[in-house]
């Protein structure tokens, strides 16, 4: 039975949809990484290892996610073999579904652009986040715009989105010891889909998994994830729950901010 007072109705916090994670790493080291991705394996996944899950997130069962749209994400996407297949595949299989990505934009100059461009033809849009390392490498601020004009321009069908990641990040930490959560988490419903069927509530929940270091919370934490291959008995009640049990050990809805860093340089 769900407690009203503990769903998203009460906190206003609208569902961010699922984000399958097509690769596990990343390009850079960022020291509040969500998702954990610089202590992640390099580890990638095909498209069809989704559609079990997918199939039964998108079928007849109510659930918020028939109205979602698809988000591939990591890690880093672009270090996929061939990323370009994934998002085809996805969208032959969901043609329904608008597909997006999300990208550090690591892989941008005007050649790549131009060779990838073509192939982005199934893609619905594209969210840039914008750190200083890749606006570095690029060349500056200037460069990187003219670089995402470019992509506009030679996908017209394409939402490009670019998030500043340049000044700040929402640190965050685990403790071992509950405490009492007194805010709402602008992640709580950002769900994160493995390749094994896990489906994660957050990505501070799914960027566990690579934290040994925090081995004992993710004793106390079973409601972190579902597990789609057992089937759907409770998923309704869990899908909604806010806050579970991680966010009494987890900081992250206390909204701290830290000065941007990529630990790696
Ligand atoms: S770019 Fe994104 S996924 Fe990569 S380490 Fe930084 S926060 Fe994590
Ligand atoms: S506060 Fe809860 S929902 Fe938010 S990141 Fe932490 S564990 Fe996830």
């Amino acid at each position: 039975m769900i407690n009203k007072k503990n769903t998203n109705d009460q906190w206003g916090i609208k569902s961010a949809g699922v984000h399958i994670i097509a690769v596990e790493n990343c390009t850079n080291s960022c020291e509040f990484c969500s998702t954990s991705a610089p202590f992640a394996g390099k580890q990638s996944y095909s498209a069809s290892s989704f559609f079990p899950w997918l199939d039964r997130l998108f079928g007849d069962t109510p659930n918020p996610f028939k109205d979602t749209y698809i988000a591939i994400t990591g890690g880093e996407p672009f270090l996929h073999d061939n990323i370009f297949l994934f998002i085809d595949e996805m969208k032959k299989r969901y043609p329904l579904k608008k597909v997006g990505v999300t990208t550090n934009f690591y892989w941008a100059s005007e050649t790549k652009i131009r060779d990838v461009a073509p192939l982005l033809k199934s893609l619905g849009d594209i969210l840039i986040s914008k750190y200083p390392s890749t606006v570095s490498r690029i060349g500056g601020e200037e460069k990187f715009d003219e670089l995402v004009l470019l992509l506009k321009y030679l996908c017209p069908h394409l939402d490009v989105e670019v998030t500043p990641m340049i000044n700040t990040f929402i640190k965050w930490d685990f403790h071992t010891d509950r405490q009492a959560v007194l805010n709402a988490c602008c992640t709580a419903f950002c769900y994160m889909l493995k390749a094994d069927g896990k489906l994660f509530r957050c990505s501070l929940a799914y960027g566990l998994a690579h934290r040994p270091e925090y081995g004992a919370i993710q004793d106390l934490t079973p409601e972190r994830y579902f597990d789609l291959s057992k089937g759907l008995d409770g998923f309704s009640e869990w899908s909604s729950k806010y806050p579970i049990d991680l966010c009494q050990h987890c900081t992250f809805w206390k909204h701290e901010f830290s000065v941007w860093k990529n630990f790696s340089e």
